[in-house]
């Protein structure tokens, strides 16, 4: 199946130089604690797509709880779609998730874990009746709106599994 994940076009979610300013934030050991308590909520590439979910007209919970436990980022609970929108560091992504070389085997397990813990997220809302998007930062801002649109309004890929 090919992945929304490979994708890396120009008008991306994230600010041109945001992931390479990540990359060598966290080579340096001063800044590390600072990333670790920026794992916030209301990242750049969150408000852009909220921007764009608004924009098309759709309607949605912000951090809300689609199932006890889990805070998704923007929540469309009639339609039980659970939307994510995932930094490539944080969650690991594929093209931009290089782990730094400082404190390497910390990076790695606290990475490893963090895709774990997002696999049992999408495990869980999809056992609970939910379909679970996985939106990179990376991501061209319209297409994963577009992608989310088609399953809040039109209820496509319904019959796909969330997962795998
Ligand atoms: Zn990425």
């Amino acid at each position: 199946m090919s992945s929304p994940r490979q994708l890396t076009v120009r008008s991306s979610l994230a600010q041109p130089d945001q992931t390479s300013r990540a990359r060598s934030w966290a080579t340096s050991a001063t800044v590390r604690s600072v990333m670790v308590a920026n794992k916030k909520k209301n990242t750049t590439p969150e408000l852009r797509l909220r921007a764009e979910l608004h924009r098309l007209g759709l309607r949605y919970r912000v951090h809300a709880k689609p199932v006890p436990g889990v805070v998704a980022d923007v929540v469309f609970r009639p339609k039980r779609v659970a939307v994510f929108v995932d930094g490539c560091f944080w969650h690991g992504c594929e093209t931009h998730g290089t782990w730094p070389a400082v404190n390497r085997h910390y990076w790695q397990a606290k990475i490893s874990g963090n895709i774990l813990r997002d696999r049992r997220v999408d495990d869980l809302l999809v056992v609970a009746g939910w379909r679970s998007v996985r939106v990179w930062e990376h991501e061209p801002v319209i297409g994963a709106a577009i992608r989310i649109y088609d399953l809040v309004r039109i209820g496509q890929g319904r019959e796909r599994p969330a997962v795998g």
